[in-house]
């Protein structure tokens, strides 16, 4: 079946179109421009962009796969979590849409979809299959025994989101928003060992993360020079930061693939575009005989080609379609799969 993808939990209106674990079309319309003069994304502006690019991104994304709106067989929309009036806006035109077409919805999580989106590049996931889930809102190790219907959290960060902490350093360095590109970009001419940042709860024994004290401690180390007039090597916190980061990100992703005795390892959400921690997942999963699976960087960040593909997949497992009268629910929990 072919499936329409509606992704608008944050600032991108993401329409996907898949048969199976083929990829159709992945057209993006984003009003990052927008909010980047603000330094962070404005919800109401967000809200009227998703709006206003609803209808035209749908119609291109059919013109690029060459279909038609009758060749539609299902709805999936990201139900969760994300901003709430953004959400809205693509649940409400994926209810008109599964309406006016005659097709069923399905409601799916935000969180699941940036695991399940790494089907349409690498095919099926293993069950189980460890997760390492690194977003501008989330950051959590999951088990996942199946995609379509079990999702279990062995752990996530107690403050800031990975992303999170990348842009914030990036604010802190003077580079644009979102910092994340940015940051990696930088760091290629920069050293990672130039400078020993914390990281925290590296040996706690839990697979939790916390990026908040490393935050501060890059904020401290840059004021610091600055005010004794130094010039800030830029390159090389970027890239001591940067390390700082992906060396706990793996470090207990693999914990937990040896805890659980699992042999694949995926990485998801817009961090996994992060190119030293695609390299250094590799390094250690080679190391440990894990299989490791990143999407490409275009379908880490938030797409709607991973709305389709984890609808397509609830259709493959036989599960329920959602009723017409679901809501838009901002704090969905990651192990609640689909509405
Ligand atoms: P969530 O999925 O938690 O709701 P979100 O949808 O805003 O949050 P994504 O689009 O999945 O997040 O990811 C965006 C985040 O990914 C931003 O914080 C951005 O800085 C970060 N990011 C994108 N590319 C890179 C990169 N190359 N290196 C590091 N971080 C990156
Ligand atoms: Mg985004
Ligand atoms: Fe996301």
């Amino acid at each position: 079946p072919i499936v329409l993808g509606i992704e608008t939990s944050c600032d991108e209106t993401g329409i996907g179109l898949v048969r199976g674990h083929t990829l159709l079309a992945n057209t993006i319309a984003s009003s990052m421009e927008e909010h980047a003069r603000f330094g962070g994304v404005v919800p109401e502006v967000a809200s009227r962009a998703h709006l206003e690019a609803m209808a035209p991104t749908v119609e291109s994304a059919l013109a690029k796969a060459g279909l038609r709106f009758s060749d539609i067989d299902a709805v999936a929309v990201t139900a969760g979590p994300g901003l709430a009036g953004a959400l809205l806006v693509g649940v409400a035109a994926a209810k008109a849409y599964s309406l006016g077409l005659g097709v069923p919805l399905y409601g799916v999580n935000h969180l699941a979809a940036h695991v399940a989106v790494d089907q349409l590049e690498h095919g099926p996931l293993p069950k189980p299959s460890i997760a390492l889930l690194v977003s501008g809102g989330h950051s959590s190790l999951l088990l996942v025994p199946d995609v379509a219907q079990d999702v279990i959290s062995l752990g996530s960060t107690v403050d800031d989101a990975a992303g999170e902490a990348f842009d914030k350093v990036a604010r802190v360095l003077g580079l644009p928003f979102p910092g994340g590109p940015h940051i990696d970009r930088s760091a290629t001419s920069g050293s990672g060992t130039a400078i020993a940042f914390p990281r925290g709860k590296y040996d706690d024994g839990t697979f939790d993360f916390s990026f908040s004290g490393l935050k501060t401690a890059v904020a401290r180390w840059v004021e610091a020079r600055t005010a004794a007039g130094e010039t800030i090597p830029v390159a090389d916190v970027a890239a001591s930061f940067q390390e700082a980061v992906v060396d706990v990100l793996t470090r207990k992703a693999l914990q937990a693939c040896r805890r659980y005795d699992v042999k694949d390892l995926l990485i998801g959400g817009g961090v996994a575009a992060n190119s030293r921690l695609r390299a250094l997942a590799q390094e250690r999963c080679d190391a440990a005989g894990v299989r490791l699976r990143v999407p490409r960087p275009g379908l880490c960040t938030d797409n709607g080609a991973m709305v389709a593909a984890l609808g397509s997949e609830l259709i493959a497992a036989g599960i329920q379609p959602s009723t017409l009268d679901i809501p838009a629910d901002s704090s969905l929990p990651i192990t609640t799969v689909n509405v």
